[in-house]
C-alpha cells in the first residue's frame, strides 16, 4: 500500500502499515518488526512536508491511541497536567481541553496534526513569550525497540526525555504525553493589511507589545497582512461553546483569512491563473494584498489561531536570530524582483521566544521564523534554493518537518546538545530500529 504525505512531496510503500489500539499492542507492533528485522516508524497526520515519517518498513498509526488518560494538578506549580494518547489530533485535544476551561499554551496555523508528531518536529505558533508545543511537554512514555514502555519526564530518564519531546520519533515510539495546559482564554484578534515598510520598521516593537503578532507578506508588493493577538479573560461563553454574537464574528473573521486569502476556491483560482499565465502573478499578489480589509474579534484561542489551508502547498521555513529579520526579508525580495520568480503564496514571518528543547530551532536564541510557501502544481525548487541560501547565511535553522537540504554536519554547527541528543538516542536505539533515511541525513 502506497502511502503518501499531505503535501504531495512523499510517497512511500511500507512492508506492512499497522493501527495499534493500546499500548500492549503498540509494544507487540514493535516487537513483531524487530523480530522480522524490518524499521520502524510512526506516522501521524502525515502534514510534515519532510520525508520525517517515511519509510519501508512497519509504518505505525496511532490515530487509536488518542483517548484522554487523565487530568491532574502538577503538587508544586498547581498548573493542569493532561495526559493523552499520543495520537491524539489537536482538534480533538483543544476540544478536550475548552470542555475543561483548559487550553494549549500556544498553536500553530492548522490543529490537523497528531500532537506526537506536532511535538516531534518541533511545531510552533507565534508570540516572543509563547515557545513551540515541545516546550509544554511535561512527560513521556516511550515504547523503546524490545517493546518496553519507559516513562520520562525532566527529573525521571532526563535526558531520554529531553531528546524526545523533539526528537524526529529517533528514540522510540511515544505512545502517550503529558502536556503542561493553561486556564482557557480567549484572543482578541486584530488582522490588518499594511504596508510592508511599516511593518519592517516597527517590528521589534510589534513583536514586544502584542501576544501574538505575525505577518503574511505578498512577493512582488510592498504589502502584508498583520495578525495581532491579545489574550483577554474568556468571556461569557463557557467550554467550546461560542455565543451566537461571538460565533458570528469568529466566523466573519475565519472566513476573512481563510476564504480570502489562504484557503479557499478564489485563492486555488488565482494559483491556477498564477500557474497558467506567470506573468499575472504580481498583479494578482497587488490585488489580493490590497483587497484585504481589517477585521477585529474575539474568540476562544484556539479557534483564532487555527485555520483551515485547503489549498495545497509546499513550504520551507527556517528559524533566523530575529535580529536578522528585517536583512533577509529584504534579501528574499530582492531576489525575487531581480529574477520575476513567480510565487502567488504570501511569505509568512512569525516569533517564538529563546527554548532550552534541546533541538529546538528556537534553542538558546530569539527567533524570527521565515516560512516561503509555493503552490504545489507550480515548481519550487528554485525559489526554495535561493531563500535557504539566505537562510543558512545567517546561520538558519530548517523547520525539523519541512523541506530542507541540511545535514547532520550543518546542523551539528546549530545545535549545540546534538551531541547529548545522540547520546540518548544510542543509548535508546542502538540498532536504529526507529531511524529512516531522513533521521540518517538531519541527525547522522
Ligand atoms: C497545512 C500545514 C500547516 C502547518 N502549520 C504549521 C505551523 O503553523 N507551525 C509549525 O511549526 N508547523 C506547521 N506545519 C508542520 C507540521 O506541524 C509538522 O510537520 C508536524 O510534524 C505534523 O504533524 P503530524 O502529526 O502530521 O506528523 P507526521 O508528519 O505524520 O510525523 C512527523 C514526525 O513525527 C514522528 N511521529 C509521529 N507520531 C509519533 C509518535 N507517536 N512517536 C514518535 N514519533 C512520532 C514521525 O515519525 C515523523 O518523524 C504545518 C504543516 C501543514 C501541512
Amino acid at each position: 500500500m502506497i502511502w503518501t504525505n499531505w503535501a504531495r512531496t512523499v510517497s512511500v510503500t511500507p512492508v506492512r502499515q499497522e493501527q495499534p489500539a493500546s499500548e500492549d499492542e503498540l509494544s507487540d507492533a514493535v516487537r513483531r518488526a524487530v523480530r522480522e528485522g524490518h524499521p520502524v516508524r510512526v506516522v501521524g497526520g502525515g502534514h510534515s512536508f519532510a520525508p520525517a515519517a517515511a519509510t519501508d518498513g512497519v509504518q505505525l498509526n496511532l490515530d487509536r491511541l488518542n483517548a484522554l488518560h487523565r487530568v491532574e494538578r502538577d503538587p508544586d506549580t498547581g498548573h493542569a497536567l493532561v495526559t493523552v494518547g499520543a495520537g491524539m489530533r489537536l482538534h480533538q485535544l483543544n476540544r478536550i481541553l475548552a470542555e475543561r476551561g483548559l487550553a494549549m499554551q500556544n498553536l500553530g496555523d492548522i490543529d490537523q496534526q497528531s500532537l506526537a508528531g506536532a511535538i516531534s518536529t518541533g511545531t510552533h505558533g507565534t508570540g516572543a513569550r509563547f515557545g513551540g508545543l515541545a516546550t509544554r511537554v511535561r512527560g513521556l512514555a516511550i515504547v523503546g525497540p524490545d517493546g518496553e514502555v519507559t516513562r520520562a519526564t525532566p527529573t525521571e530518564q532526563h535526558d531520554l526525555f529531553e531528546a524526545s519531546r523533539l526528537g524526529l520519533g529517533a528514540t522510540g515510539v511515544l505512545s502517550s504525553v503529558t502536556i503542561e495546559a493553561v486556564p482557557a482564554f480567549d484572543l482578541h484578534a486584530i488582522e490588518e493589511p499594511w504596508p510592508l515598510d511599516r511593518v519592517l520598521e516597527g517590528v521589534h516593537d510589534l513583536v514586544a507589545d502584542n501576544d501574538h503578532f505575525e505577518f503574511f507578506w505578498f512577493p512582488a508588493t510592498r504589502r502584508a497582512l498583520t495578525l495581532r493577538n491579545r489574550r483577554i479573560e474568556p468571556g461569557t461563553h463557557t467550554g467550546s461553546g461560542l455565543g451566537s454574537r461571538a460565533r458570528k464574528l469568529a466566523g466573519a473573521a475565519r472566513t476573512f483569512l481563510d476564504e480570502e486569502v489562504l484557503s479557499n476556491g478564489l485563492f486555488e483560482v488565482t494559483n491556477r491563473m498564477a500557474t497558467a499565465f506567470p506573468a499575472t502573478t504580481p498583479t494578482l499578489s497587488a490585488i489580493a494584498a490590497r483587497a484585504l480589509t481589517a477585521r477585529r474579534y474575539t474568540a476562544p484561542s484556539h479557534e483564532v489561531f487555527c485555520t483551515n489551508r485547503r489549498v495545497r502547498f509546499r513550504e520551507m521555513e527556517y528559524a533566523v536570530p530575529r535580529a536578522a529579520v528585517v536583512q533577509v526579508l529584504a534579501e528574499l525580495d530582492s531576489w525575487q524582483r531581480s529574477t520575476g520568480e513567480n510565487i502567488p503564496f504570501p511569505v509568512e514571518v512569525r516569533f517564538a521566544p529563546a527554548d532550552d528543547v534541546w533541538l529546538s530551532t528556537a534553542y538558546g536564541r530569539e527567533t524570527a521564523y521565515i516560512a516561503v510557501q509555493q503552490y504545489w502544481r507550480l515548481p519550487h525548487d528554485r525559489y526554495f534554493d535561493a531563500a535557504e541560501r539566505i537562510f543558512t547565511a545567517v546561520g538558519g535553522r530548517p523547520h525539523w518537518g519541512k523541506l530542507h537540504t541540511r545535514d547532520a554536519d550543518y546542523l551539528a554547527d546549530q545545535y549545540r546538545r546534538l551531541p547529548d541528543f545522540r547520546r540518548a538516542r544510542a543509548a535508546a536505539d542502538p540498532e536504529g530500529v526507529f531511524a529512516n533515511p531522513y533521521t540518517r541525513q538531519v541527525l547522522g
